[in-house]
């Protein structure tokens, strides 16, 4: 499942290719996906965009007069490709943008003249994609006030690694929450963008467990959760920036501590990772180092 330092590699990187362009095709060969009609779907063609970036486990592209909210779910992905590619199995949308002078100034650092930007000359598309078809791409034309769920207050707390999020406010909204720890990262309402894998890196980098109840937490656990989710996140991002181009469609995982590594050594302690499996998600964390 895409998680914020998935989708926001994602993000940087459609920003970077595709900002300035305008839409010139506009299909669903998976319309099931989609949220709008095809008048809707049509009246993206001519407009550029503006923006692509993430909102919580949500890819938000932002045109001159309308809007595409995507949310992936569990195997939503994207693509970035020349037309000529073939398309692959499951795809749902394909949006075709057309050329442009030059590229946004406000792009990621790390896209600067990577190999896989397409030339302003080029003629790129996006294709979204999703085997099981949990996700959806919802339009958001101008004037039609269509609800996206799970999308902005208060179904979505700030971004997790959203650099307003103080230790301070992070203090005051995790009072709302005494449940498990794992369920509190995972809830949307709590921060925004984290899932079941980093759900179990943040609480294995933090040492703590995650069926513990964060009402049984010191002050300083409190604090040492909000630095664990920090650091996990920003290592993650590091690291998928220069692991996922040019196939931004491929989820890297193997760089993970502990998520999905039932029965191999914990990295910090040596212990034999502990996996529990309930209700179709694997939860992995270590006896050893892990309190
Ligand atoms: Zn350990």
């Amino acid at each position: 499942m895409p998680e914020l330092p998935d989708l926001t590699v994602v993000a940087e990187a459609l920003h970077a290719a595709l900002a300035g362009r305008a839409v010139r095709s506009a299909s669903a060969p998976g319309p099931l996906a989609v949220r709008g009609t095809p008048t809707e779907l049509a009246a993206l063609v001519g407009q550029r965009v503006e923006s692509i970036r993430r909102r919580g486990k949500f890819l938000l592209i932002e045109l001159e007069r309308d809007g595409i909210a995507c949310n992936p779910m569990l195997t939503g992905r994207f693509q970035l490709a020349a037309p000529g590619d073939k398309l692959p199995a499951k795809t749902a949308v394909v949006l075709g943008f057309g050329e442009r002078s030059s590229g946004p100034t406000d792009a990621a650092l790390w896209t600067a003249g990577a190999a896989w930007l397409p030339a302003d000359e080029a003629r790129p598309e996006v294709r979204y994609r999703d085997p099981t078809q949990m996700g959806k791409v919802y339009l958001r034309p101008a004037d039609v006030d269509r609800p996206v769920p799970g999308l902005g207050e208060p179904e979505q707390g700030p971004d997790a690694d959203d650099p307003a999020l103080s230790l301070e406010m992070w203090r005051e909204r995790i009072r709302r929450h005494p449940g498990e720890l794992k369920n509190l990262l995972r809830n949307q309402s709590f921060v925004a963008g984290i899932g079941n894998a980093y759900s179990d890196e943040i609480l294995h980098a933090a040492g703590l467990l995650p069926f513990r109840k964060r009402a049984t937490l010191a002050p300083e656990e409190v604090g040492a959760l909000y630095a664990a989710t920090r650091q996990t996140l920003a290592h993650a991002i590091e690291v998928l920036r220069t692991r996922v181009p040019p196939t931004f469609e491929k989820q890297v995982r193997d760089f993970l501590a502990v998520h999905d590594k039932g029965g191999q050594p914990c990295p910090r302690c040596g212990t034999r990772i502990t996996e529990v499996r309930a209700g179709g998600f694997v939860t992995s964390y270590c006896r050893g180092c892990q309190r």
